[in-house]
């Protein structure tokens, strides 16, 4: 007869230990290809497949009943990198304020469902265009930045969707329900690629790194393994 010898603190418990370590330190262990968990009490959690060089998301969306929300992702970077339009749409709005700092506003649609979504941005370090202002997706928008009162200080780009509900109305969305390749699967921009603009899809608030496998085109950004040592000093 074998017995088999039990480790001190069963394998599932050590990963939700350490997942809920990653989310309170609020730790981003890689700056491309990486997405934050869901926090428990988010009720529809979805599967996200990152690019690798897709910019780390540090937050995912939370919406419950009660309590904290969190109405948009996360996406991380340096402060100057670039935000650029998620699909083509009009700007209806680009202005600063003291919470949320330098935003911008675009509208997008209808699509065929005869829906329009608003897309927001927000603590960009610079807006690039104006209220009124046509805009194309993946155009440059704005830059990412810190402006605003950020908690932790990590420069990134706060971002949003609304999707129309009804006359006047709108609702919040989790972002990854609307990606050009599908729910849940992050979609790089590429200036190469035709996009259908019959219904309403996204593609990433940020330029993805080239050289990797789902490149965003046009962006040159080599490896930058001094952004990824200041992250680790920041957050020590
Ligand atoms: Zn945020």
């Amino acid at each position: 007869m074998t017995t088999s010898t039990a480790l001190p603190v069963p394998l599932p418990v050590l990963t939700a230990g350490l997942a809920a370590l990653l989310l309170t330190s609020g730790c981003v262990p890689q700056d491309h290809g990486w997405a934050s968990v869901y926090k428990p009490e988010q009720q529809n959690k979805i599967t996200v497949v990152m690019p690798a060089g897709a910019p780390s998301i540090s937050q995912q969306f939370l919406f419950t009943t009660s309590g904290a929300k969190h109405l948009g992702i996360d996406v991380i970077g340096k402060v100057g990198d670039p935000v650029i339009a998620v699909a083509n749409g009009r700007v209806t709005g680009s202005f600063t304020e003291p919470a949320y700092g330098n935003r911008v506003e675009i509208t997008h649609g209808p699509d065929a469902s005869g829906r329009q979504s608003l897309t927001v941005y927000k603590h960009l370090d610079r807006r690039l265009v104006a209220k009124g202002d046509v805009v194309a997706r993946g155009q440059r928008i704005g830059t990412l930045g810190t402006t605003g009162m950020l908690g932790g200080g990590i420069p990134h780009l706060h971002f949003e969707l609304y999707r129309q509900a009804g006359a006047g109305g709108k609702v919040s969305a989790d972002p990854h329900r609307f990606w050009v390749n599908g729910v849940g699967r992050v979609t790089c921009f590429n200036a190469g690629a035709s996009y259908d603009s019959s219904r309403f899809a996204m593609t990433y608030p940020a330029p993805c790194r080239t050289g990797s496998s789902d490149q965003a085109a046009g962006q040159p950004a080599p490896e930058e393994p001094r952004q990824a040592a200041g992250l680790e000093a920041l957050l020590q």
